[in-house]
């Protein structure tokens, strides 16, 4: 019989330091030594990422695309070559392979490329010669003419897509991200103490987590499970204790109609103030933050008074300096008053599949912030969430509150006989 196939992935605090690379080793060596075949795709070691952006901004303000991410790939290519090492050390045969050498290919867009294409002959080679196969996570090379192909990185947190591609492009048996926590919760466990574990979540739920600024999975990557049924187990690198699956949740109709809380402190708001009130003003607005490349979120426009008004959106915060350079010279041609910006908010969202039929819940998320003395700046919706612009300083009082008016400490009946067909 075939040997199972199972990918592996393991985030950037599991494999910090020579210790907890050498602890990785060991589990790998165990789950090969138990009878399975291994890709293992590993992030950069810490904040080896962070530091190496750091580096980049000392050297210049503004980065060349391409060097930066050539520059971001190393952090990868160093852990993988290190858990490689750990695994010769322990006796067991493995190789490491940069995303390229994987047979990664992307779209080329240079700090957010997407994966367009896996060609995995080389890992399947390698696992025919008895190796486990180490993949540096995050990257791929562009699918351009012979000799233009560049090191593409798949944006923050994109270890997590690496791993899924490979697992659909195999056909893996499992497919497991392990990380510093042990699943996914019903908020982030770091922020709110009374978070629970959550056995299983739909995939359009984690998505929509995702989205809101829960970078437990990258957005990408649950994208590509959904739409390539794969089912990821979320596990802690630390312990073993059973982890949380993503997967098709048929059960989602007779959950909790709120799933979890997300938050999002990288936002910024930017607010023109008295421009104009004429059709097209959006556009000028707007269309040079796209051509940018600058995400515009939340989006509220006052009620004019004597032909102008107050235009306000949200930005992502690291994006707040570019979209000041855009928009000062337009916001003087359009003769608006002037631009403001406040960096110091952040976005609470509730998720659920079944928020879209339920028209009570956002009058007890606004009446929930208001008793716990939160202001709500901005409001948006979707079908599966509703999301609060609020103060950053008040986050946590946020949370707190709605995952008490909630109810999500308390577990949710369906998720045992969810559990048992998970296990079964
Ligand atoms: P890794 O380095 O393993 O990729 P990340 O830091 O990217 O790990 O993601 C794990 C972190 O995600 C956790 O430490 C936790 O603080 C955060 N997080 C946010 N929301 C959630 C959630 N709903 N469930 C679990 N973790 C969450
Ligand atoms: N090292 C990259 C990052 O920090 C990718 C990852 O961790 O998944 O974003
Ligand atoms: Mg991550």
């Amino acid at each position: 019989m075939d040997r199972p196939l199972v990918v592996q992935k393991f985030g950037g605090s599991s494999v910090a330091d020579a210790d907890r690379i050498r602890r990785v080793a060991r589990r790998i060596a165990r789950e090969r030594a138990a009878g399975c075949d291994l890709v293992v795709v590993v992030s950069a070691m810490g904040d080896t990422t962070d530091e190496l952006l750091a580096l980049a901004e000392a050297i210049t303000d503004e980065p060349d695309a391409r060097e930066l991410d050539m520059l971001l790939a190393t952090g990868e290519h160093q852990s993988a070559t290190l858990v490689s090492m750990a695994l010769h050390s322990l006796g067991a045969p493995a190789i490491s392979l940069t995303g390229a050498q994987a047979g990664i290919t992307t779209d080329g867009r240079y700090g957010r490329a997407r994966i367009a294409n896996v060609e995995p002959a080389r890992i399947r080679e390698e696992l025919h010669r008895g190796n486990i196969v180490i993949v540096a996570g995050f990257q791929g090379q562009s699918a351009v003419a012979a000799g233009q192909a560049e090191i593409t990185t798949l944006g923050r947190g994109g270890s997590d897509t690496t791993a899924v591609a490979l697992a659909a492009a195999l056909r893996a048996d499992r497919c497991q991200i392990f990380t510093d926590v042990r699943g996914i919760y019903t908020a982030d466990p770091r922020v709110v103490t009374t978070a629970r574990q959550l056995p299983v979540i739909g995939y359009e739920e984690m998505l929509e987590l995702a989205h809101q600024g829960a970078q437990v999975m990258q957005v990408r990557a649950v994208e590509l499970a959904w739409v390539n049924d794969v089912v990821i187990e979320v596990l802690s690198s630390f312990e073993d204790a059973p982890g949380t699956v993503i997967r098709e949740d048929p059960l989602v109709e007779q959950r909790n109609k709120v799933r979890g809380l997300a938050h999002d402190r990288n936002v910024a708001k930017v607010t023109v103030v008295a421009v104009p009130d004429r059709p097209g003003v959006a556009r000028t607005l707007f269309d040079p933050l796209a051509a940018a490349g600058i995400n515009v979120d939340m989006i509220v426009q006052n009620v004019g008074h004597g032909g102008a008004t107050d235009l306000s959106f949200t930005v992502p915060r690291v994006e707040l300096a570019r979209a000041k350079k855009v928009l000062d010279p337009i916001v003087r041609e359009l003769g608006a008053r002037e631009l403001t910006t406040d960096a110091s908010v952040a976005k609470v969202s509730i998720v659920g599949a079944g928020l879209h039929n339920a028209p009570g819940y956002a009058a007890r998320m606004f009446g929930t912030l208001a008793d716990a003395g939160v202001n709500i700046e901005m409001i948006s919706t979707s079908e599966v969430r509703i999301t609060c612009m609020i103060a950053e300083a008040e986050l946590s009082t946020a949370l707190d509150a709605l995952h008490g008016a909630f109810e999500l400490a308390k577990p949710d009946p369906v998720d045992a006989a969810a559990t048992g067909r998970a296990a079964g």
